[in-house]
């Protein structure tokens, strides 16, 4: 088992070794999503990036409980403690029960992180399955002091809490500041300091979704949840939290504070963050008309999309770049990571025809040993990518007999290809429609054939292979890593 996984930690703002706090065993909690609205992209990356992280702890040998909970009561339209439900919002405007809302975005997510071959949680909580545990949380933090009741509603003191703890230890704000600039919006006189959240919310009569309290018919703060839920399922302290950056701050700058006060301790070692989607340069908004969903990029049917993408190519963009990095959306980009994912999945079809030599014409545990450093390194995807690139170009070579390779070279060079592509970064190999992928496979061993002729310096060969394909309407690009091919249409 190699094990030097370094992770970047939000919280240290560190790379630091991974050590997990029970030996052999680690506990995961991510944010899932808030089911009002059909899954898009801004959900696509989290579930995929904390899916190569449950996919290569597993691998290191670690047995990994992971809870990836569902938001489905308390998150309000401002993301703050004022405004609609959002769940109730989208119930109202469809003439549903807020329930109904919730089932069906629930099973519409699943259904799309199927297609994206995001493995299930071990745990999927919701909120509102939860409410006894959120309830004790109030409570067990009124008991110590930090927080107090308001006209039925309960409010963290965080003014407090910083006088003891550190209130933006994981966003680097700084509490003076945040109460220099948080202005107190009407209806908000309930609370002492504009920056207290709330842990439980009285009902309006309107209110639906509500259950009764010793402090009011009401409904839990949107924080309060995955605190209720970590601790539940995790313990009081736990290995690694993660979720998009734009829950850094209040989200689970929020639950950092109610932990610590209900439990004692800090809840978490490793915080980690995935980093934002941009389309066309520009943040994804429903103002902007750049808001893409899953759906609609696999049928094409967005303006700003000139065809359809298909899961795997969605997958296979997201792990082209670092998830600390931003991702910038554009036909170009997608239509380029189309063509390397189907370059890795040829390769992975011709390593299979490969018959060992006598020599090996590279380093073949130095190239397997350059695969986990990039995983090693902070789930370092795109090296990872670059690797098995090197490797199909390696496969190539020795297809057209410009390389060799042992029979036990082989056996590794194979498995770890294997590995990396299927088990670590979930691809799949994707149909191409029926027959289409025979036509690809006959395709490719013509093309292999002409490179074998050209090795043989058979130019003749080479030519006519080349010149029949062009006239059936291919057109053949000779790379420097062998070829590429497409059928114009
Ligand atoms: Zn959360």
């Amino acid at each position: 088992m190699e094990n030097n996984l370094v992770i970047y930690n939000s919280l240290t703002r560190k790379k630091e070794v991974f050590t997990s706090i029970v030996p052999g065993h680690v506990g995961m909690y991510v944010c899932g999503p808030t089911v009002y609205g059909d899954p898009h992209l801004g959900h696509a990356r989290p579930a995929i990036t904390f899916d190569i992280l449950f996919r290569y702890l597993e691998h290191l040998g670690y047995k990994v409980r992971y809870v990836r909970n569902i938001t489905d009561v308390g998150h309000l339209e401002a993301d703050s403690d004022d405004g609609e439900d959002k769940i109730e919002k989208k119930a109202r405007l469809e003439k549903l029960e807020p329930m109904e809302v919730v089932q069906f975005y629930t099973d519409r997510y699943h259904d799309f992180m199927d297609k994206l071959n995001v493995k299930k949680p071990s745990i999927e909580p919701r909120a509102s399955g939860h409410i006894i545990e959120q309830l004790q949380i109030v409570d067990r933090i009124m008991n110590e002091g930090y927080a107090y009741e308001s006209d039925g509603s309960v409010y963290f003191d965080v003014v407090k809490y910083n006088e003891k703890y550190n209130y933006g230890e994981l966003s680097g704000r700084v509490l003076e500041d945040l109460l220099n600039t948080t202005r107190e919006l009407e209806g908000q006189t309930e609370k002492k300091n504009s920056v207290d959240f709330a842990l439980w919310k009285k009902a309006s009569p309107e209110h639906i979704m509500r259950w009764p309290s010793k402090y009011s018919d009401g409904f839990p703060g949107w924080h309060l949840e995955c605190s209720a839920m970590s601790t539940k399922y995790l313990g009081e302290q736990f290995d690694i939290h993660g979720g998009g950056m734009d829950l850094l701050f209040p989200h689970h700058e929020c639950e950092i504070a109610q932990s610590t006060v209900a439990n004692g301790k800090k809840p978490v070692r490793y915080w980690m963050h995935n980093n934002m989607i941009t389309i066309n340069g520009q943040k994804m908004g429903k103002s902007l008309g750049n808001f893409i969903t899953l759906e609609e990029f696999f049928t094409g049917s967005h303006k700003l999309l000139d065809r359809a993408y298909s899961p795997m190519t969605i997958r296979f963009f997201i792990l082209q770049a670092h998830y600390r990095s931003t991702v910038d959306f554009s036909n170009e980009a997608l239509q380029a990571a189309e063509k390397g994912y189907r370059r890795l999945m040829d390769g992975l079809k011709s390593i299979e025809k490969i018959k060992a030599g006598n020599a090996s014409s590279f380093n073949v545990k130095e190239w397997h040993d350059k695969c986990y450093e990039a995983m090693n390194d902070d789930l370092n995807s795109p090296v990872l990518i670059a690797h098995l690139f090197e490797g199909v170009k390696h496969i190539n070579n020795i297809v057209a007999g410009k390389e060799s390779i042992t029979a036990d070279d082989l056996k590794l060079f194979r498995e770890t290809m294997e590995l990396f592509s299927f088990g670590i970064l979930g691809l799949i190999e994707e149909e191409t429609a029926g027959s289409d992928d025979k036509l690809s496979d006959v395709v490719n061993l013509l093309l292999n054939l002409r490179m074998e002729a050209k090795a043989n310096k058979d130019w003749a060969t080479a030519d006519k292979i080349r010149n029949e394909l062009q006239q059936l309407g291919f057109v053949i690009k000779d790379t420097k890593d062998g070829f590429e091919w497409e059928l114009k249409q």
